[in-house]
């Protein structure tokens, strides 16, 4: 595979871009502005693929930060969602199809009831609502790290592109005076908020596995301590399943670890790369939703059939095979950047939560945030940027999961082992 050659149509567009939408794009951390340089415009995808618009291609290690668990265009997905579209793209009634999706979600999440919406953020915003609404109080416990969102409440020490960019709390926010931020994977902290702010908190909301300050896995028994001090202190559960549901295991990070909750939020392969998530828990809690119960939520498009076609198509080839490859293929590559690196003298810690994976590039353990930010950043930036000339599509950011598709072959795998050593001795430098 023919390293990368010219990028200037992709710089034309990001110019038009820039003069019609802020920072020329529709998500921050797309724009490379924690690497630098400019961002590659794709027009197509197949397999474990994408092309640019100068004909580029690259491997994909993003997935499209987590739904492409199958990789790019499968023909099932598309199959699914061409067969939908033709029927109509939406009626704004119910649909056959979201009954479908929804069984299939609450078949392997054990929730018994969820409701479906077009993001991952709608999700976790309407699980703190329904939180609120249930226990009659409004702080909330979050971590440090963690990011769920653009939710108001929850752009308090979010991880992700509020990382990468290094903002501060983000100006036009309210609600956060009812946030109480602790340091992630620290449970005598979170017992010390429940103490002072005796019945108080609504809920406590966790990424299952945080995914988005790079990976870090919650330390053995932190999600079930917290289930536990959520019980005590009459306070619900948000486990945050929006990354990590039907990525890590065919029921989640729950499956994976055993962990319950009151709560719980989807999103990312629950869509198959298009726009649906879903939050669900017990029948008591979520029938308080409208109509059911008071707790208000809505949307236009929510269950859109082109959605819950692409989402249901991907849940059925989510099997125990493509999680043995996944886990396989997740393995083999972390080895070998494992062994690149320290073949080039680079100091690091490959840190995974089940196939989700990050490599920071730090000598010491990462537990949490500050853990994280301890990282050399410009190390990863020359390690992306060494990737990327080779033809391989790294997160454009050093607080970002690395993302591995069912599609990964033998020869893309080949093609990430022959880079990491390049990129490994541009990190050294
Ligand atoms: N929760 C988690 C754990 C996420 O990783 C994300 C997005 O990356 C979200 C919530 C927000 O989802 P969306 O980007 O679909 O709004």
């Amino acid at each position: 595979m023919a390293d990368i050659q010219s990028t200037e149509k992709s710089r034309e567009l990001f110019d038009r871009a820039a003069r019609v939408v802020p920072g020329g794009v529709n998500s921050p951390v797309r724009a490379f502005r924690s690497v630098g340089g400019d961002p590659r415009f794709m027009v197509s995808g197949e397999g474990c693929r994408m092309t640019d618009a100068d004909g580029n291609t690259y491997v994909d290690l993003v997935s499209s930060w987590g739904p492409l668990i199958l990789g790019h265009a499968h023909p099932h997905v598309i199959d699914a969602v061409t067969a939908a579209a033709v029927k109509g793209t939406s009626f704004g009634t119910p649909t056959p199809g979201e009954v479908d999706l929804a069984e299939e979600l609450v078949a392997r999440t054990g929730v018994e009831r969820v409701r479906m919406v077009n993001s991952g953020t709608e999700a976790t915003m309407t699980a703190l609502r329904l939180a609120r609404a249930a226990t009659g109080r409004t702080k909330i416990i979050k971590f440090a790290g963690c990011y769920h969102g653009h939710v108001d409440p929850l752009l308090a020490a979010a991880g992700s592109g509020v990382a990468t960019l290094a903002l501060p709390d983000s100006p036009g926010v309210v609600g956060t005076d009812e946030t109480i931020v602790a340091p992630y994977n620290d449970i005598d902290s979170v017992a010390k908020i429940f103490a002072e702010h005796d019945g108080q908190i609504a809920c406590v909301i966790t990424e299952a596995a945080a995914g988005n300050m790079g990976v870090v896995a919650p330390r053995d028994g932190f999600n079930r301590k917290l289930a536990e001090l959520c019980r005590a202190n009459g306070a619900l559960l948000i486990l945050d399943e929006v990354m990590t549901g039907f990525r890590v295991s065919k029921n989640g990070w729950a499956g994976f670890s055993g962990d319950t909750a009151d709560l719980f939020t989807y999103g990312k392969v629950m869509g198959g790369g298009l726009p649906a998530a879903a939050f669900g828990g017990r029948a008591e809690l979520m029938d308080m939703l409208a109509p059911s119960g008071p707790v208000y939520q809505a949307g236009t498009l929510s269950g859109n059939p082109l959605a819950c076609a692409a989402g249901l198509a991907t849940l059925q080839l989510c099997d125990d095979d493509l999680y043995a490859k996944l886990d396989a293929v997740s393995q083999t590559l972390g080895e070998a950047a494992v062994a690149a690196l320290t073949e080039a003298g680079v100091p690091h810690r490959l840190s995974r939560a089940g196939n989700m994976f990050s490599v920071f590039f730090t000598a010491d353990d990462v537990s949490d945030f500050a853990g994280a930010q301890a990282q050399n950043v410009a190390a990863y930036r020359a390690f992306f940027h060494e990737m990327l000339a080779k033809g391989v599509y790294l997160p454009p950011s050093a607080y970002e999961a690395w993302f591995v598709s069912g599609a990964l072959d033998d020869e893309a795998v080949a093609q990430i082992a022959d880079a990491l050593p390049y990129a490994a001795r541009a990190a050294a430098k």
